[in-house]
């Protein structure tokens, strides 16, 4: 959904489809070999919540403040594909660190996710591009995709860029966590809305988990209030509008999780497996 790019008062504010996918049971099979060498290097942690438990009381929601130090990932030089990828991995990093940091104090077992960098859509471990998305957050393999566009190169907006980063990480932290394996058992057995209605649930945490990161670097990164206002405010009006069924949440819903992140710069802000409906319409 190219023509889904918008720019406002001279601000891009880059509406990126960032898609989770998962794959079939080989691919699960290696997920498991990771995580078994995981566990080694991290002795003192407990595996991971399994179930409902993992979504609705993730040891998570317990860490406070994220904190995102020393990140500094630059500027994007309007149509160098080389510092958009500078850019995106050193941002990589600081997610690295912060999220590590967190699991830590949860006691929950941290890994890296691969970051793949791709000139063109192409096939992954979760099978074939998905039309209209520039980056993919693929279980299988716990790796992000992102597809170096055009657009995305030439509008250079640093703070879209981590918002769409940080949504893609947030759904590593989900896998990690145990939360996107809750939400794959789900999606079983349930009929058309009530898989809308979890695919919301997921979706709109990683967007909290997004703002989280954002507001807890909002100082080192820096982010730019102005900016910041403005990308909320087009994804109040914009943000459902390049998605075929309503699985992201409306606009005005994913500008609430945002909003609600961003301000708690903590995933104490983001369950959002144990609210109403209405809060993830
Ligand atoms: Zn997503």
């Amino acid at each position: 959904m190219r023509a889904f790019h918008h720019f406002r008062r001279s601000v891009p504010v880059v509406a990126t489809l960032a898609l989770v996918l998962t794959a079939g049971p080989v691919a699960n099979a290696e997920a498991s070999g990771r995580t078994r060498e995981e566990t080694k290097n991290t002795a003192t942690a407990a595996p991971p919540p399994t179930g409902r438990a993992a979504a609705v009381a993730s040891p998570l929601y317990r860490t406070g403040r994220l904190a995102v130090t020393a990140c500094a990932p630059g500027k994007i030089k309007s149509g160098s594909a080389a510092s958009y990828r500078r850019f995106m991995t050193s941002l990589t990093r600081c997610l690295d660190r912060a999220w590590a940091r967190q699991f830590k104090s949860a006691g929950l077992p941290f890994a890296k996710p691969g970051l793949r960098f791709l000139t063109r859509p192409a096939a992954t471990p979760c099978g074939k591009w998905p039309k209209g998305a520039t980056g993919i957050y693929c279980s299988a393999g716990r790796t992000i995709y992102i597809w170096v566009d055009a657009r995305s190169v030439r509008e250079a907006f640093e703070l879209g860029q981590a918002q769409f980063m940080a949504h893609e990480y947030a759904h590593h932290v989900q896998e990690l966590g145990g939360i996107l394996g809750y939400y794959w058992s789900r999606q079983n057995g349930v009929g058309k809305s009530a898989k809308l209605a979890l695919s919301r649930r997921f979706e709109l945490q990683a967007d909290c988990l997004a703002g989280a990161f954002l507001g807890a670097a909002e100082a080192a990164l820096p982010v730019n209030r102005l900016e910041w206002e403005s990308t909320v405010d087009w994804t109040r009006q914009n943000g459902h509008k390049g998605w075929p069924v309503n699985d992201h949440g409306k606009g005005a819903t994913q500008a609430y999780w945002l909003t609600h992140g961003f301000g708690a710069a903590s995933p104490t802000a983001c369950n959002t497996w144990t609210v109403a409906a209405s809060k993830v319409a």
